[in-house]
């Protein structure tokens, strides 16, 4: 399908037909800018390649990726660094499975995007006729999203819209699934009409003030608590309630835990910081505030060995989502509303008698934490060569400390486990990484949206495996001219690289690559910066080098192949057969 860029059918010889026309491409430009959704984050294809091209005529900001799910993953990342819905934009069948893996990973880590996808004529698609990319996208898309619509007529296109935003937005955030089939995009209207059918959609997620009685009851049961623990979760980090957040935190005198999203809400070397004490506050502690944050997998669902005594917690839970309530353990104060009321109400009703938890429990977590934290300091500092996960990330962590605006971006196994803990975060929203599935392949989209919704450098800490599934799109970051510092940590294959075919045959070790990869190559390819190093130094230089350029840069960081262990600190989900065979 092709349209002539702006020309609109007219009949010059016939007054009455000389009405202005618009159409389902135009009016679905207007209607993403007139509510400031300005880029697109895509793939082009049928029925959707006029659109981007018309899209970028009018002034909006349209990045094409080499795979949808990375397009989406950027579309997501977009949503949570900004709080308006990220737009990905993608083709038919194919396309949009891609897209979806995406909508999905965005809804389960409750972050606000719409895909909106071309889909084949609704005609042929019901009746099975075998239309080009036929799929009844809209039956497919539902059960994995929050919210799915489909627009017919581009009347519609105004409403559409809105409902998609306010779906993404409000209450708890998360994907929503526009479908857009190709007979709509070049239905006509007439312009007038067509621009009173547009919908700036007002106060897209409205504050939810929690009941009154519920800040009570969590203010009773906090002022009961002999060793309380505030966790804070990337719902925190999205509500983009920050000083808000560390008053309430520093008023209290509890000490907190970060999500490892919401890491830099309060600076890691905070005086309250719990981080290396984790093991120790989750066991102990007898009273959990969850600020925007789930008892799921990540937290061990709030029970067992990690929890400490049965029985022994209670949890006041702050969330803005009411089912959230109880999914894992009883919650003996719930607090239902948005982040920013909630905190301002739990702040008020503090009074100014507030109390500070008890000096023994805060002794006890923070000389833990002084302990941990030196152990981890001179780990660190080693130079190693070949390096160990320790000595690359020593060199990062100085490298963030000193740039604190650098945007983190973080996937891998072992990769992820040490950076977490290794690299310390003193800004809100600049760590970004696997999230709730805990998924590889987010790294590159991730970093795409990082450059572009924040204008600050990024630095990409990337597993050689888990690069693997976003690897193409640095081609998107060389031809975006983007400040992206991708660092590889290669050790020859997923969480080592020295497993071996125990046939003795001819394949390796399904875990192992092809040793000794140069993936800095393949920037060089784009005309990017490639740089291979070995040592602690060159690393740092490195880094030092990209970040202070602003050229896109791959660094292939050799670490030991002996280093890391299986799935990295989640070894215990991976079920490994006992039964040995001769
Ligand atoms: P983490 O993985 O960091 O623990 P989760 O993604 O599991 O964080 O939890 C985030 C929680 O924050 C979700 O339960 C979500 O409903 C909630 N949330 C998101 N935005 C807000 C908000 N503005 N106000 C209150 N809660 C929010
Ligand atoms: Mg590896």
């Amino acid at each position: 399908m092709s349209v002539e860029l702006e020309e609109r059918p007219a009949n010059a010889d016939d007054a009455s037909q000389e009405q202005e026309l618009t159409d389902g491409f135009h009016l679905l430009i207007d209607a993403l800018k007139l509510n400031d959704l300005n880029t697109i984050y895509g793939v082009p294809g049928i029925p959707i390649t006029d659109f981007g091209r018309l899209a970028q005529a009018n002034g909006m900001r349209v990045l094409s990726f080499r795979h949808e799910q990375h397009a989406g993953n950027a579309a997501a990342i977009a949503g949570y660094l900004t709080g308006k819905p990220g737009l990905c934009l993608t083709v038919s069948a194919p396309g949009f499975l891609n897209g979806l893996t995406a909508l999905a990973n965005a809804t389960t880590n409750c972050f606000p995007m719409i895909l909106l996808s071309g889909s084949s004529e609704r005609e042929i698609v019901d009746l099975q006729q075998g239309d080009y990319e036929e799929m009844d996208q809209l039956a497919i898309a539902k059960p994995l999203c929050k919210a799915a619509f489909r627009i017919l007529h581009a009347e519609d296109i105004g409403i559409g819209v809105a409902r998609a935003i306010r779906a993404a937005v409000s209450g708890r955030p998360g994907g929503v699934y526009l479908d857009l089939p190709a007979a709509l995009f070049g239905q006509t209207v007439e312009a007038s009409l067509g621009a009173q059918s547009l919908v700036k959609v007002v106060d897209p997620a409205p504050r939810q003030l929690p009941a009154p009685d519920s800040i009570a009851r969590a203010i009773d049961v906090l002022k009961g608590a002999k060793k309380p623990l505030i966790i804070i979760g990337k719902g925190a980090a999205y509500a983009q309630a920050d000083e808000l957040i560390k008053r309430f935190v520093e008023r209290s005198g509890i000490p907190f835990l970060p999500m490892s999203m919401a890491k830099g809400l309060l600076p890691d070397n905070h005086p309250q910081s719990a981080s290396a004490a984790r093991s120790l506050v989750l066991k102990e502690s007898d009273v959990v505030v969850m600020l925007g944050a789930r008892l799921n997998w990540l937290l061990s669902h709030g029970k067992g060995k990690a929890w400490g005594a049965p029985g022994s917690k209670k949890f006041v839970h702050i969330d803005i989502e009411p089912r959230e309530m109880d999914s894992n353990v009883e919650i003996a104060a719930p607090v239902v509303g948005d982040i920013t009321s909630c905190v301002e109400a739990l702040d008020n009703a503090m009074g100014n008698d507030w109390k500070q938890p008890p000096s023994d429990w805060l002794s006890a977590v923070y000389d833990k934490r002084d302990t941990n934290v030196a152990k981890l300091t001179q780990k660190v500092g080693s130079d190693l060569t070949p390096m160990d996960f320790h000595t690359a990330l020593g060199a990062l962590r100085q490298i963030i400390e000193e740039r604190p605006e650098t945007m983190l971006v973080n996937e891998g196994a072992n990769t992820l486990d040490f950076a977490r803990s290794v690299i310390n975060m003193s800004k809100p929203r600049k760590r970004i990484d696997v999230g709730t599935w805990g998924i590889m392949g987010i790294g590159m989209g991730a970093a795409v949206a990082a450059a572009v919704e924040t204008g600050n450098p990024v630095l990409a800490v990337e597993g050689d495996s888990a690069f693997g599934f976003s690897g193409m799109e640095i081609e998107t970051i060389c031809r975006y001219n983007l400040p992206v510092c991708i660092v590889i940590f290669n050790n020859n294959g997923i969480y080592r690289g020295t497993d071996v075919n125990p046939t003795g045959g001819e394949d390796v070790a399904p875990t192992v690559f092809v040793k000794d990869t140069r993936y800095e190559m393949m920037m060089e390819a784009f005309h990017g910066v490639g740089v291979y190093v070995t040592s602690r130094d060159e690393l740092s230089t490195a880094v030092n080098t990209a970040l202070d350029s602003g050229k896109p840069t791959l660094i292939n960081a050799i670490i030991d192949e002996n280093a890391g262990t299986e799935s990295g600190r989640i070894g215990n989900l991976n079920p490994q057969s006992v039964v040995k065979k001769t």
